[in-house]
């Protein structure tokens, strides 16, 4: 029957080899770089535990693959969560634990009471990780599941190296101890714990990347406000309350970018966006220097107050590149949306508003006269 050691292994290895795959596809991230190292040094261990677990190289090579396999985990969720703080002096601690659980095998004390050094070594190495997972403010379900078999991994260390050196007598081979049922159940434990970590770990940076993609693939990348598709993808659910659509347009713009360089007419799309975010309501680039935002639950007149303030401060800034007299302008179309309708329903009539803000004269705010009933009865 195939060994537990060598069942380990092959998870561990299972998951290396996962790793490397989804990190070349995954812009090389950080964190995956360091699961991948842990899944590594964890194959090559428990590799070593099942082959030949008596030489003095292989032990040897076990005190120092396991706790360096989980300092690598331990850096793997500080770059999945994002968290720039070190902790140098539990590695220094690990590393002096290692080196010593080392001089007393070369020392040729017994198994049982050496083990206690190898077992806090590995207890502390993963300490790291729990630690980082609790400074963690957004933990989610993912977190805390992960929080919860780290702390499992952690407990079985620990009560490996108190209770061994109290049961087991102190001249027990290690061959013997091995067959015992403690022994077989907390290698069991910490095995099946471990790789389930690592599986979470896994799971949650695959899945904070593909929440970042969608973002970006939503974000228009020059203002960060939505995009037009996810703009007219929010206009399309239906409202409960009704509201209103205000869409917007940069005056002259094209002038602005002719005289001053299309570097400074950037900056102020991106200036006229951040009013807009300041606002509080939805608002997307549409086109060009073209914006729109959706405002439920006003009615045109409300919408006409707030749009004629983003109207007024940006007229009143002073932009970058731009001598200190010059001001620019936006005109605003304004159109509302009944209960039970869609925002994109007073699409139409908003641009329509536009157009007549832009043919009276511009750096004003048009409210459609046209109400929201005709617009459905006519579709
Ligand atoms: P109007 O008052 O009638 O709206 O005139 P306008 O000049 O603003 O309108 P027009 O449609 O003639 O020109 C829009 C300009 O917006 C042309 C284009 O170069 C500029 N533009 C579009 N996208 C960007 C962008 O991402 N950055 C910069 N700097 N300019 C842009
Ligand atoms: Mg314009
Ligand atoms: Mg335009």
């Amino acid at each position: 029957m195939v060994s537990l050691s060598w069942v380990t292994t092959g998870g561990f290895a299972i998951l290396a080899v996962l790793c490397v795959s989804v990190f070349f596809g995954m812009r090389r991230l950080t964190s995956l770089a360091w699961l991948t190292a842990t899944a590594v040094a964890a194959t090559v261990q428990t590799a070593f535990l099942a082959d030949a677990h008596e030489m003095v190289l292989s032990s040897i090579a076990v005190s120092i693959l396991t706790p360096l396999a989980y300092i690598c985990f331990g850096q793997s969720i500080r770059a999945a969560l994002g968290r720039d703080e070190q902790n140098r002096w539990l590695y220094v601690a690990v590393a002096l634990l290692t080196v010593l659980g080392i001089g007393l095998k070369l020392a040729d004390v017994p198994f049982v009471l050496r083990t206690p050094v190898f077992q806090f070594a590995c207890a502390l190495a993963l300490f790291d990780s729990l630690q980082r997972l609790m400074n963690f403010r957004e933990r989610r379900v993912v977190e805390n599941v992960l929080l919860a078999v780290v702390g499992c991994v952690i407990a079985i260390f620990v009560l490996r190296g108190v209770a061994y050196p109290l049961i087991f007598p102190a001249d027990m081979a290690y061959g013997v101890l091995r067959a015992s049922m403690l022994e077989r159940a907390t290698l069991l434990f910490s095995a099946v714990f471990s790789v389930l970590a690592m599986f979470l770990l896994l799971a949650r940076i695959i899945n904070g990347v593909i929440v970042n993609y969608r973002r970006r693939s939503e974000c228009d990348s020059l203002t960060g406000l939505l995009n037009h598709q996810a703009f007219h993808q929010l206009g399309g659910v239906v409202s409960k309350v009704g509201g209103s659509v205000v869409f917007c347009d940069i005056d002259h713009f094209k002038t602005i970018n002719d005289r001053f360089g299309h570097l400074a007419g950037d900056k102020a799309l991106c200036a006229f966006a951040d009013l807009l975010r300041a606002s509080g309501y939805q608002a997307g680039r549409v086109g060009g220097e073209e914006f729109a935002v959706i405002v439920p639950g006003l009615s045109g007149q409300a919408a006409m107050i707030e749009a004629d303030r983003v109207r007024k401060k940006f007229k009143d800034l002073q932009h970058a590149g731009m001598p200190p007299e010059w001001w620019i302008s936006a005109s605003f179309g304004i159109a509302e949306y009944g209960a039970g309708q869609t925002p994109q329903s007073a699409f139409g009539r908003a641009d329509a508003a536009l157009y007549q803000a832009k043919t009276a004269g511009r750096n004003r705010v048009v409210r459609s006269e046209v109400p929201a009933e005709a617009e459905t009865e006519a579709a």
